[in-house]
């Protein structure tokens, strides 16, 4: 996106910087989860502008309190012309005020949680000599995927539902086989999903019975005939895979989410939309601060397990329990869920029930996320 060579060597800044689009109403990119966050704003069917977030990252150290995960802050709106001008000019100030001194605190997050966001956008302004204006009005569903066929741009596309992102063959699901079946006559493109699931796009409508047969044949699964719970599961592969890894997590979240399946059956809640995330270590890669149930390893077979961030990605959860293990996680989920099925409200999301009930306190800032 930005201009090739704009950035000269010398000015190369080693830290992870992260630029997202969302289109509203899904927030499928967890938006508020990137250094710089973009919110399509559509008028009458076409693209008009963006609102603006900036500061947003997961990542945090165990156990030092500096660090923490935070939600990108929103400020303000501009027309879609200038986005390269004003993703560029945030880098600049990143550029000239990020900490290079202590990698820890690197991240651009905290550079704005330094300065405020208020003077993020006014360095912002003048570095860019126009104004954004206010942020216009926009509404998030959810920060899931949309599953199964969707028409849009005269293609049709289908999005598969794939655990943690794994594809393979098993005993009974021949995933990656149907896969390269599809893929020997399909004529658009795959593409990876940020949850972790996998899009069969730009099909022709001639294609699409083809397809279909194919899916079918195969048993491949847009998700609907599993929970809500791991329909909305996403978890980072951790061991074997990765070095930092403290605990499992995609080897191990499938079946600790059948655990917990036995807990929302008992409760009438096996249809609910609840999103639940795991990773091996606190960096966060299947951002696990933004979902309303979540575990971030600790140890091998321990976890932190956190609760209450919101179903559209716009709130942190907060540590509910420290370093425990699966009958722990699993006795204290149990009353809770008891209690969401009986208490909640219309349309309630799980998230929102633990914080209006005082199981949590809401963290919409992560400068709180530990307090
Ligand atoms: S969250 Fe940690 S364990 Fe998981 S993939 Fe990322 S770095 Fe590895």
């Amino acid at each position: 996106m930005l201009r090739k060579n704009h950035f000269t060597v010398k000015h190369i800044y080693h830290v992870k910087f992260k630029i997202g689009i969302a289109v509203p109403p899904s927030n499928d990119i967890d938006v508020y989860s990137q250094d710089i966050g973009l919110i399509s704003i559509i008028e009458d069917g076409k693209l008009v502008g963006f609102n603006v977030t900036v500061g947003g990252g997961m990542g945090m150290t165990h156990g030092n309190t500096k660090t923490y995960p935070q939600l990108g802050r929103l400020i303000g709106y501009f027309p879609k012309e200038h986005a390269l001008d004003v993703c560029e000019k945030i880098l600049t100030i990143q550029r000239d005020y990020g900490n290079r001194q202590e990698r820890k605190n690197a991240r651009f997050k905290y550079t704005v949680d330094r300065y405020g966001a208020d003077w993020v956008l006014s360095e912002l302004n003048n570095r860019l000599g126009w104004s954004l204006e206010s942020p216009r009005e926009f509404h998030f569903d959810h920060n899931g995927d949309r599953y199964g066929w969707t028409e849009g741009s005269g293609k049709w596309h289908f999005t598969l539902f794939i655990q943690n992102g794994r594809v393979k063959d098993t005993e009974d699901y021949k995933l990656k086989t149907a896969l390269r079946k599809i893929a020997e006559i399909h004529t658009g493109d795959f593409r990876l999903t940020p949850n972790q699931n996998l899009v069969i796009a730009n099909v022709d409508a001639q294609k699409k019975p083809e397809i279909e047969a194919l899916i079918d044949e195969y048993g491949l699964t847009d998700g609907k005939h599993y929970t809500g719970l791991r329909r909305n599961s996403m978890a980072c592969v951790a061991f074997p895979t990765c070095g930092l890894a403290m605990a499992e997590s995609e080897r191990y979240l499938p079946s600790l989410i059948t655990k917990i399946e036995d807990l929302l059956d008992e409760a009438g809640l096996s249809e609910e939309e609840i999103t639940i995330r795991m990773t091996g270590c606190p960096n966060g890669c299947a951002r696990p601060a933004l979902a309303e149930i979540a575990f971030i390893g600790k140890a091998p077979g321990k976890y932190n397990m956190y609760l209450g961030a919101s179903f559209t990605g716009d709130r942190l959860n907060k540590m509910y329990k420290e370093n425990i293990g699966e009958a722990e996680i699993l006795e204290s989920l149990r009353p809770i869920l008891l209690q969401y099925a009986k208490e909640r409200t219309e349309g309630e999301h799980f998230g929102d029930f633990v914080v209006r009930a005082g199981i949590v306190d809401a963290v919409n800032d992560g400068q709180v996320f530990h307090s």
